[in-house]
């Protein structure tokens, strides 16, 4: 009898000691069946983490499991090593880490069977599609990748339009012919369509899979399967995929690697980007992040030589410009329900034209609140510290935040007044606006309530391509990795509301976003033109929006946190705590910033414990204690010695508390 460390599925993911059956198949990271519970009559999915001799466990606590009568190849070291890093790295238990990086389909003991259609390759194509010549940015940013076969950073900033896909193409036929697997990580998967297409009809002889949390579980497993069998040479995957063992692995790509879905936000929360520089670097392999507005982490280690900064400054279609932006100061101007005369007449022109225009404000719903002027009251969420949000296409209140829903009152609930208004502005309130004002005009919303799926995504997108809408109202959704041909016209509104908010990283964000929108209007043969309304037309921000100043931002950006202290100058973790009264969160958090273990770590700074922001979510009372330190190894040595201490503080009232190291909200 052999013992063996499991990870399972169970609370608190500790590891568990079995005895399992001496075998020539047994290895670490098969999968085995164990009994679990008092009387072990549960059955259990876990992985074979470690094997040994002997258990510190009395033999007859012992339980046994059973290998799973499975083709499945056991998980690799390097699929160990990576969990490990993240267990450590972002203080999560590893059996948590292990098991969440796998396809849910394999914890299960009785998945559910789906016709198992088998993945393969498209028709087999004889003659290869005629490639776009690379201009000389493009040629010297492959050329640097392809010459590296170690561990080599890469930061790829290229302006929206620059033909950044085009060399990740390339890059991937490169490894292809060698023989190697890509693995490219993209943020959404509302991005995947147009990006999924691009590469099946440049390689339509190679098996491609893509993961994502939208797919069916079997799919997803059946995907996760390939990949990590070899067959599947390229994975095209958002966050979770990370993970995924690759055995030829030759390249990662990260695309968009500023944005915040890389960030887990619940249960192991972590960054797939980062996570996919260390697999990078443990795998010795080179990596490539893409943006047109690198987070200022990355553009800070391109700064420090840490990764090689490529360039890719011109607009990839020979003779397309960067748009003209320009900012137009509404202070003293009649708006029409929040669009300028400008902008209106603007998009008159593009109608004229058969051209597309984009209005973009990043609020959906019809307005952001209701509100009574008789005595005061508002649509607040019973549950929340946010208010409902007004919902005019199916007539509902909505708490964005937990969900919660009811139909919109026809009076005021504490006056009875008739008179209640909707006040702000959203979506929905802006496409009806705009209906008013242009009746002939095909308008069409996208934003989260009108693309709930990737079903209804791909239908709205191909409406667009297909030249059916005239103007498009969008959110943030719209602004990502999109090419429009026929868009000529971006208008923004309502971005100033981000500009003064409290959240330090906030300008970084809208920067990043404006640029992101901007980058939509004339991609092709047409130029294109934004119109940025705003009050505060002065603002650093704007200055440098309005001349694609991304580093001069960026730059100004860095010195601010540079003398504030804050990332990527200093390191942060932050430890929240939930209960049912805001004084019992307080109160533990005051409790763990007391532990006696916190002084033996001078280098690492403890604030006072404060409410969240949203301080209610879901009936729930949340706050917060950040800690912060100039050295990241200080950071880490002292995390997991306060993590153990805090294990074992009394918990009163159902306290749940986690900490989360590199924090991107507060
Ligand atoms: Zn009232
Ligand atoms: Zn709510």
């Amino acid at each position: 009898m052999t013992i063996a460390r499991l990870a399972l599925d169970v609370p608190l993911y500790r590891l568990f000691d079995y005895r399992v059956e001496e075998s020539p198949r047994l290895r670490v990271g098969l999968r085995v069946k164990a009994p679990f519970g008092n009387f072990g009559n549960r059955e259990k999915i876990g992985v074979i983490v470690e094997l040994a001799e002997k258990s510190e466990l009395p033999p007859e606590q012992l339980k046994t499991a059973e290998l799973l009568d499975d083709e499945l190849p056991p998980l690799t070291p390097d699929f160990f090593r990576l969990c490990e890093f993240a267990s450590q790295y972002y203080q999560a238990p590893l059996g948590e880490v292990i098991l969440q990086a796998l396809p849910p389909g394999l914890k299960k003991l009785h998945p559910p069977q789906r016709r198992a259609r088998k993945l393969k390759a498209g028709k087999p194509v004889k003659t290869a599609p005629a490639l776009p010549d690379l201009n000389a940015e493009q040629e010297a940013a492959v050329h640097a990748v392809q010459t590296r076969q170690d561990y080599a950073p890469f930061l790829l900033y290229g302006v929206t339009g620059s033909g950044k896909t085009e060399v990740y193409l390339r890059l991937i036929a490169l490894q292809l012919a060698k023989g190697k697997q890509v693995l490219l990580l993209a943020p959404e998967i509302n991005l995947t369509p147009q990006l999924e297409a691009r590469l099946t009809t440049r390689f339509p002889n190679t098996l491609i899979v893509m993961l994502h949390s939208d797919l069916g579980e079997a799919a997803r497993e059946r995907a996760w399967r390939c990949a990590f069998q070899g067959e599947a040479r390229i994975v095209v995957g958002t966050r979770l995929s990370v993970f995924t063992p690759m055995p030829d692995l030759g390249l990662i790509i990260v695309d968009e690697e500023h944005d915040a879905s890389y960030k887990q936000q619940d249960g192991m929360r972590y960054s797939a980007r980062d996570l996919a520089v260390f697999r990078a670097r443990l795998a010795k392999l080179p990596i490539v992040l893409g943006s047109a507005t690198p987070s200022l982490e990355s553009w800070a280690h391109a700064g420090h030589n840490r990764y090689t900064l490529l360039c890719l400054r011109e607009r990839a279609v020979s003779g397309a410009q960067l748009p003209a932006i320009r900012v137009l100061d509404t202070r003293r101007m009649k708006l029409a329900d929040g669009l300028s005369p400008q902008l209106i007449e603007a998009l008159r022109q593009r109608l004229a034209a058969k051209e597309q225009s984009l209005v973009f404000l990043n609020r959906r719903g019809y307005a952001p609140v209701l509100a009574c002027p008789a005595c005061g009251w508002i649509s607040r969420c019973p549950r929340c510290a946010a208010n409902r949000v007004v919902h005019l296409a199916d007539q509902r209140l909505r708490c964005h935040h937990c969900g919660l829903e009811t139909r919109i009152p026809r009076a005021c609930p504490t006056c009875g007044n008739q008179d209640i208004l909707p006040f702000g502005r959203g979506t929905q309130r802006l496409e009806s606006m705009l209906a008013g004002v242009f009746p002939d005009a095909r308008i069409l919303r996208v934003d989260r309530d009108s693309a709930k799926n990737r079903k209804q995504w791909e239908a709205l997108l191909a409406q667009i391509q297909a030249g059916e809408a005239d103007i498009l109202v969008g959110t943030q959704m719209l602004a990502k990795g999109h090419d429009f041909p026929r868009l000529t016209l971006v208008g923004v509104v309502g971005a100033d509301a981000a500009l003064f908010a409290a959240d330090w990283r906030a300008p970084e964000r809208l920067f990043a976003q404006l640029m992101q929108v901007s980058g939509r209007a004339g991609r092709a043969d047409l130029p294109g033109e934004v119109i940025l309304q705003s009050e505060y037309p002065e603002h650093p921000l704007y200055r440098a929006i309005t001349a694609h100043d991304y580093p001069g931002y960026a730059e100004t950006l860095l010195n601010e946190r540079r003398q504030a202290g804050f990332p990527p100058y200093a390191y942060q973790a932050i430890l929240r705590a939930e209960a049912a009264s805001m004084e019992t969160a307080l109160t533990f958090l005051q409790q763990a910033a007391n532990l006696p273990c916190v002084q033996d770590y001078p280098d690492v700074a403890l604030y006072d414990p404060i409410p969240m922001r949203l301080f209610r979510l879901m009936n729930q009372e949340r706050a917060q204690l950040l800690i912060e330190s100039p050295s990241r190894p200080q950071l880490q040595a002292f995390l997991p010695v306060w993590r153990e201490t805090l294990a074992t503080l009394p918990r009163k009232n159902k306290l749940r508390w986690h900490i989360e190291v590199d924090p991107l909200e507060f």
